[in-house]
């Protein structure tokens, strides 16, 4: 008789399909937080959103020496504080800058180690990399960092439980500049921020063209007076997220792949594909 081959092989690939597909799942259902109405509704602490009387300022993907500092002279200029969610291996080749970031007041957050794109699920290495920053940032500036910004603002399982592990909290924003292509300007950057933002508000520029357009960073340096005009015209105080007063007990962080399952037919309106959050 011949043993049963023939039986347990094809059971054995559909368990492996089946847990292929339970891991690709779990690595992508939070990434669905990415469309920015999904998220304010369903998970407003994630998106950013705090107490109304505010709006925080975020920038990403520094530093950087040729850009970081003009925007470090504009802000004190402004008379505004910020948070900077930088890469690991940035601020460790900038340590000085990085220092100084922190040292004229604004608060540093983890941005990652490098600015990659997490296609495939490595859990162990999104755990190893984020320590890594953290670890980075502390050793630099002598504080522990607290927030936690994926790049492309896609927040996949494996980075989401880096995160809660090394007790970051996950924040993406809720207006953006569109301030990383080739052809922004001050006034686009400055229009494009206005029309989604509110009191309560998170608003993310970047302080370096790493992963964007060759110098467009210079729309974003740009647009930040009129930025910060704005906001106070209208009544809203502008800062870091540290004074954003964004509530523990506002609803959950992040959602689980359960639960994000059945919101996932919430509309998501509009947003364009992949951008060099
Ligand atoms: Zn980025």
């Amino acid at each position: 008789m011949r043993p049963a081959v023939g039986v347990l092989a094809p059971s054995g690939v559909a368990v492996a399909v089946v847990t292929g597909a339970a891991v690709a799942v779990a690595h992508i259902v939070p990434a669905a937080t990415w469309l920015p109405r999904f998220r304010a509704v369903c998970f407003p602490r994630l998106a950013g959103l705090g107490r109304p009387g505010h709006v925080a300022l975020t920038f990403d993907d520094g530093p950087d020496p040729d850009s970081t500092p003009h925007f470090l002279d504009a802000l004190d200029r402004l008379g505004v504080r910020a948070t900077f969610f930088v890469l690991g291996e940035s601020a460790v080749r900038f340590p000085e800058l990085t220092r100084d970031i922190a040292e004229r007041g604004h608060e540093l957050a983890v941005h990652g180690w490098t600015h990659s794109r997490p296609w495939l699920p490595a859990p162990g290495r999104d755990l190893r990399e984020t320590a890594r920053a953290v670890h980075a940032l502390h050793e630099i500036t002598g504080r522990r960092p607290t927030w936690y910004r994926p790049p492309y603002g896609i927040l996949t399982g494996g980075r989401w439980a880096a995160a809660r592990r090394l007790g970051l909290r996950p924040v993406l924003w809720t207006a953006w500049g569109r301030d990383w292509t080739a052809d922004a300007t001050a006034a686009s950057v400055r229009a494009t921020v206005h029309a989604d933002l509110r009191g309560g508000g998170t608003i993310l520029l970047h302080d370096s063209d790493r992963a964007s357009s060759p110098d467009c960073w210079h729309a974003a340096l740009g647009a930040l007076p009129g930025l910060i005009t704005g906001c106070r015209d209208a009544g809203w105080q502008v800062g870091p997220l540290r004074e954003h007063g964004i509530a523990r007990d506002h609803g959950p962080d992040v959602p689980d792949a359960e639960a994000a399952r059945p919101r996932q037919h919430t509309p998501a309106t509009g947003r364009p594909a992949p951008h060099p959050t």
